[in-house]
């Protein structure tokens, strides 16, 4: 077994934390350029969630040739949907506590100012279809659960397993990791079982990471998504794709889709399928979508505020970082709590002026939060932080000291 040493020093100490609320918002926002654009852009023009990136320039040529700016945005997000590597969303996203996979994706066409939205939906891969057919096919805006697979199984979407061999590796390592006192993982009569040991905290949080990496060996988990898995156990990820697009005449439409936060508990939904909140289109103004702490975002209603802000004269840059300060205010500034959250917004004016702000710089440092824009030219923007510095996997880990690490390695 190894425990890459770089794969924990990251998400076992803790990142720098920055105190003066909106001074590195200030910094960026003066070096502008990357992350933004304050002045009008260019149309057409397709903005999203970092995940996005390599499915932008196809949807970029649909677009330019005069395709409807809500397919091709679909066109960005249903490549992440399909892709079962990717755990986030649609197949092969992380499970709810139960195992089951549930998805959620709202969608809000601008040029007929019509909105579509389904929750916890289980068993079908391209939610952000379904959500479209929820516009196409429905008096309704909103279906959610069993209901809204119903209905998509009723529209021809085929009902699959959501959950890949890797995807449920992961659920069951996250399973046993947390099952200490119920009957989940080996039992007494199993030759890998082991009596628990009277050993110093700092020891038991090491052998606790051996063990899981072990643990995962056993399951049959590869060795090169190993550490990733334990990973993925220790700290739930959470993980989205929003896509926003706006033709040359104007028109503009966007969708979030996602599997939500891992190991959720069932039935719970997050912002993503939450129209003003994990996105927002209006058509006389922009669009607006989000991924992070979902719980967070629908408390300030996220993408309707940015939306507002803009047609109340703000800039993206500026309507993104209010929101976040919402957010901030929310917990009265304590940075003892915000850094244990997260929050990204990608913001589109209509005249194609842009920005991707964030509540903190990444997840981890040196590796910022992005935003992923195709105006004619394809790129990848670090987003403009309002705090400097990484925010902290939740729940909490204590630190592992490097020189520990190093013989763990
Ligand atoms: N916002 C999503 C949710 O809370 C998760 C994410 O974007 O990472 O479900």
């Amino acid at each position: 077994m190894h425990i890459s040493r770089r794969d924990f020093i990251t998400t076992t100490v803790v990142g720098p934390l920055a105190l003066g609320a909106g001074a590195a918002a200030a910094a960026n926002a003066a070096a502008a350029g990357a992350g933004s654009s304050a002045t009008a852009g260019k149309r057409p023009i397709i903005v999203s969630s970092g995940n996005g990136y390599d499915y932008l320039d196809a949807a970029y040529e649909f677009l330019k040739d005069g395709g409807d700016t809500l397919d091709a945005a679909i066109r960005v997000v249903k490549g992440p949907e399909d892709d079962p590597n990717e755990d986030s969303v649609g197949l092969g996203g992380l499970p709810n506590e139960e195992g089951v996979v549930e998805l959620d994706a709202c969608c809000m066409h601008g040029p007929s100012r019509r909105a579509g939205s389904v929750g916890g939906v289980r068993n079908i891969r391209n939610v952000s279809l379904v959500a479209k057919a929820v516009i196409e096919h429905t008096g309704h805006v909103m279906l959610v659960g069993e209901g809204a697979e119903r209905f998509a199984a009723a529209m021809g979407f085929a009902r699959e397993n959501l959950l890949t061999q890797r995807s449920r590796k992961t659920w069951l390592l996250w399973k046993e990791f947390h099952s200490s006192d119920d009957w989940w993982g080996p039992g007494l009569a199993h030759p890998d079982w082991r009596a628990p040991e009277n050993i110093a905290a700092s020891d038991a949080r090491e052998q606790g990471i051996r063990r899981l990496a072990e643990r995962a060996a056993d399951l049959g988990i590869e060795p090169e998504y190993r550490m990733a898995a334990v990973r993925k156990v220790l700290f739930p990820p959470t993980g989205t794709i929003h896509c926003s697009a706006l033709d040359e005449q104007g028109a503009m439409s966007g969708i979030t889709t996602t599997s939500g936060l891992a190991y959720k508990l069932p039935g719970r939904l997050g912002d993503s399928p939450v129209i003003g909140a994990g996105c927002f289109t209006d058509q006389d103004v922009g669009s607006a979508g989000a991924t992070g702490s979902g719980e967070e975002n629908i408390k300030v209603a996220g993408a309707h505020t940015i939306v507002e802000n803009m047609r109340h004269g703000m800039s993206p840059l500026d309507a993104g970082m209010d929101a976040l300060k919402r957010i901030v205010r929310n917990y009265g500034g304590d940075k003892q709590r915000l850094r244990f959250m997260d929050m990204t917004y990608y913001i589109l004016r209509k005249d194609g002026a842009y920005a991707g702000v964030s509540l903190w710089e990444g997840y981890e440092p040196g590796k910022p939060h992005r935003i992923a824009v195709h105006d004619g030219s394809q790129r990848s923007e670090p987003t403009i932080p309002l705090f400097a510095g990484a925010s902290q996997e939740f729940p909490p880990f204590p630190k592992v000291p490097a020189e520990r690490l190093k013989e763990i390695s």
